[in-house]
């Protein structure tokens, strides 16, 4: 797998501790899988996943992130970064080509590893972050909850 260099934009929105209310990407209470989407410095959506709480099949945290970003024409993602806790598994992965979206942050693939070859060949940039934070997390959750992962 390769691995890419971060600028500091990406970094901070990574890194970037939440707002009172808010969540971040690893960590908090409800979810250990957060997504998000942003372009040009805008937060698109936010999601966390949601499988559990709503009895869904498919909102994962990259789902979530781009269902909560409303209906926007596909334009609006074209060129956008896609932030996720875990690697992306295959829905995801292909969500994420659907809408053209340009890069994907991945703050971690030690627990699972997705579809990062295939966004690499469909000339996705794939950044990932190997976060210990992210990984402890996941390590716990499926430690904690196998029945759930
Ligand atoms: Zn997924």
């Amino acid at each position: 797998m390769r691995y890419y260099t971060l600028n500091n934009g990406i970094r901070s929105r990574i890194h970037r501790r939440p707002r009172r209310g808010q969540k971040g990407l690893c960590g908090g209470r409800g979810s250990y899988r957060r997504g998000l989407v942003a372009k040009d410095g805008t937060i698109l959506g936010r999601g966390h996943n949601m499988r559990v709480q709503k009895g869904s099949a498919t909102l994962h945290a990259e789902m979530s992130a781009l269902e909560n970003s409303g209906r926007l024409p596909a334009s609006a993602y074209e060129g956008a970064t896609m932030y996720t806790t875990l690697s992306p598994c295959d829905m995801c992965t292909g969500a994420c080509i659907l809408y053209k979206v340009k890069r994907v942050v991945v703050g971690e693939n030690k627990n699972f590893m997705g579809g990062e070859e295939y966004l690499l060949n469909r000339g996705k940039e794939v950044v990932v972050l190997d976060n210990k934070e992210c990984k402890e997390l996941m390590e716990k959750f499926i430690k904690e909850k196998p029945e759930l992962w």
